[in-house]
């Protein structure tokens, strides 16, 4: 990279991005200055993304710059909190005007979308690496939490699973999947949706929540670790797209639904107390959130059912699910 490249770099991330009030000030000084709302606290969350491990050369500029913002917005709405700023660290190994002109793109498209606004910046010479942080504002005492599940509390999910793992896998030709499913299944692994109104509208009703980022079962043990607690999945419950259903057998669409990652849906518990005021709640939803299983007492333990009957992964070594966790350590009852 020529000298005064780098000083190029920052003219793709000035222009056209969301202004917020809450600024004092925001890039081009040594820091930001920001206000944080009355009454609020802050929550503040940092994801990396690197060439090679969470995305490959197929993967599109614009698409990269949205998930990098996506993937920690997903972080703040299981916090329950509403998205006010990002800043960015920017690693690249050579200036490339395409690529940061797409990448640009789909950073401020989300940044717009969410009315986020970039409050700084850093870029440095390296291994293609994008880190971003966010910060948004719960009401004082609302985060969500993973900690508050309770025995008895109902189970639930956002959205279809396994559709980014699908897509990854198509692309990698490990699953035949027909061009216009991988089409379909592409725009949930390039440009997920992070669930931001529900996770706000989840404050003071929901027991506990996280997002699905490496799997429903991990996510879920991730719960029922800071809880506590066990759970009961109904995996005939499972919110799946046409895609997937089309794609695979009834047990391979269950694998991926419970073992892949991705999908940045919201998995979070609602005590049977407030299930009313969550039904209101979601009465209008564009996308309603789908109950799949119920909170235990039996700490750690995880059971699957299919139909009430236990279910477990078929032990069938054709399967080539070599690149997910072993379902044998997630099924465990
Ligand atoms: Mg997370």
């Amino acid at each position: 990279m020529a000298a005064g490249e780098f000083d190029l770099i920052a003219t793709y991330f000035t222009h056209r991005y969301p202004t917020r009030g809450d600024v004092d000030t925001g890039v081009g000084d040594d820091g930001a200055v920001l206000q944080v709302p009355a009454n609020s606290e802050l929550v503040v969350v940092t994801d990396t993304l690197v060439e090679g491990v969470h995305f490959d050369h197929y993967t599109p500029a614009r698409a990269i710059g949205h998930k990098a913002v996506a993937v920690n917005l997903s972080d703040l709405a299981a916090m329950g909190a509403e998205p006010a700023w990002i800043s960015l660290a920017l690693t690249l190994p050579t200036f490339d005007d395409e690529w940061l002109t797409g990448f640009a793109n789909g950073l401020r498209e989300i940044c717009d979308y969410y009315q986020c606004q970039l409050i700084g910046g850093d870029t440095t010479r390296g291994p293609l690496t994008i880190t971003v942080t966010a910060h948004g504002f719960v009401p004082t005492g609302k985060a969500l939490r993973r900690s508050g599940a309770k025995p008895g509390d109902w189970i639930y999910v956002s959205g279809a699973l396994g559709d980014a793992g699908l897509a990854l896998a198509g692309m990698q030709q490990r699953q035949k999947i027909t061009p216009d499913y991988q089409r379909r299944l592409n725009e949930r692994l390039f440009f997920p949706a992070p669930r931001v109104a529900l996770g706000q509208s989840l404050r003071g009703i929901a027991s506990s929540a996280i997002d699905v980022s490496d799997g429903l079962l991990a996510d879920l043990r991730h719960i029922l670790t800071a809880s506590q607690v066990g759970a009961r999945i109904d995996v005939d419950e499972l919110p799946l797209s046409l895609a997937l259903t089309e794609s695979l057998s009834e047990a391979d669409a269950f694998r991926y639904a419970l073992t892949s990652g991705e999908d940045f849906e919201l998995l979070f518990t609602v005590p049977e107390a407030q299930r009313g005021v969550f039904d209101t709640v979601i009465a209008h939803a564009a996308q309603k959130p789908v109950c799949i299983g119920r909170v235990t007492n039996d700490a750690g333990a995880i059971q699957l059912l299919y139909a009430g009957e236990p279910w477990s992964f078929p032990a069938d070594a054709a399967y080539g699910f070599d690149h997910f966790q072993q379902p044998t350590a997630e099924s465990e009852t």
